[in-house]
């Protein structure tokens, strides 16, 4: 797949389903995303921390995120963000596949946070699933990117495991008698 704008060949972002161009930076988005975001429409004073566009009021299953129409990532208070991905991982029932894992040099992007403009930090997400998520302790605010907050969704905890046999006292102490 090439790049509509530039006609470079495109590079897929991370573990999700869609690409941006290395050369022009434009993103291509070849499926809609299942990420469920509703504009509400009506921009606010903070821009995007990747693509440095306005953000936009929106929804994501009833919560106000504000959201990003060029790049489709989002920022979202942490309290909000907790919200979504329970809800999401409510409703799947525990029956999606396993993500793929994400790509490790999604660890060493580094944003500034829309609100503070501080350095965000950027970490895996703690409870499950692959995603690198950016978050700001300052403003207690996420940015999710494009697919991530449905890859997290999508995440079933691993079945437990059958529990180590463990031998009865008397066979372990037979024979030091
Ligand atoms: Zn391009
Ligand atoms: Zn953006
Ligand atoms: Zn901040």
């Amino acid at each position: 797949m090439n790049c509509t704008n530039c006609g470079a060949g495109l590079k897929p972002v991370g573990n999700r389903p869609y690409f941006r161009c290395p050369y022009c930076e434009t993103f291509h988005f070849p499926q809609e995303l299942a990420d469920g975001v509703a504009l509400v429409g009506g921009s606010v004073p903070r821009a995007c921390p990747v693509c440095a566009d306005p953000l936009a009021h929106a929804a994501i299953d009833g919560h106000a995120v504000e959201y990003c129409a060029t790049c489709r990532g989002f920022l979202a208070a942490n309290a909000t963000f907790n919200q979504i991905v329970q809800l999401k991982r409510a409703r799947n029932g525990g029956v999606q596949p396993p993500a793929l894992p994400f790509d490790r040099d999604e660890l060493k992007r580094r944003l500034k946070c829309p609100s503070c403009t501080k350095s965000m930090d950027t970490h895996p997400y703690h409870a499950g699933g692959n995603a690198v998520i950016d978050t700001c302790h300052r403003c207690r605010v996420v940015w999710l990117d494009a697919g991530e907050i449905t890859v997290l969704g999508n995440y079933t905890a691993p079945r437990p495991t059958a529990p180590l046999y463990v031998p009865p006292l008397s066979s372990i102490y037979t024979g030091l008698h």
